[in-house]
């Protein structure tokens, strides 16, 4: 996703993009759905303020019992552009601070997108809080079923 410099006015600008998941190189088979991204750009004299909030759902799979589950991810990534003749040493897409260039058309957002939307998956996946998961003796999923394996066990 990229934004024009000369399209945006001084101030606060506001625009919005819905996004293909392929083209934010997010995983097709996790991401199905557009990633929707509110921008909020503040131009000012020499830098530009860059306010990302992407929004989508992904499909994993439960830790403990497999299935696999929907869940809201995204987040917001502030990051701050200042106009340099040359990068800072080191400097890569991601990093808080960027730099863009006086004679730059377009500040690429792709990776800052990117890393909203991956950096906000929890650690633990749970289809739910209360999920329990599958039989560790006949592997029924103990959300949708009861075994008797613990019956059977007790006696
Ligand atoms: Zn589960
Ligand atoms: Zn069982």
């Amino acid at each position: 996703m990229k934004i024009r410099i000369a399209s945006l006015q001084n101030g606060l600008n506001n625009l919005q993009e819905t996004i293909l998941p392929v083209k934010l190189d997010l995983d097709e088979q996790i991401f199905r759905w557009p990633v929707v991204v509110d921008i909020i750009a503040d131009k000012r004299v020499g830098k530009i303020i860059v306010d990302i909030e992407a929004r989508t759902e992904g499909e994993f799979i439960c830790d403990r019992c497999g299935e696999p589950f929907l869940v809201g991810v995204g987040d917001r990534y502030e990051v701050i552009f200042i106009q340099r003749e040359s990068p800072l040493p080191g400097e890569i897409p991601g990093d808080d601070l960027r730099t863009y260039s006086p004679v730059q058309d377009e500040l690429d957002l792709t990776t800052e997108v990117r890393d909203a939307v991956l950096l906000s998956v929890p650690l633990k996946l749970l289809c739910r809080d209360d999920c329990r998961g599958l039989c560790q003796h006949c592997g029924a999923n103990l959300n949708i079923e009861t075994c008797r394996c613990e019956i059977n066990i007790k006696n």
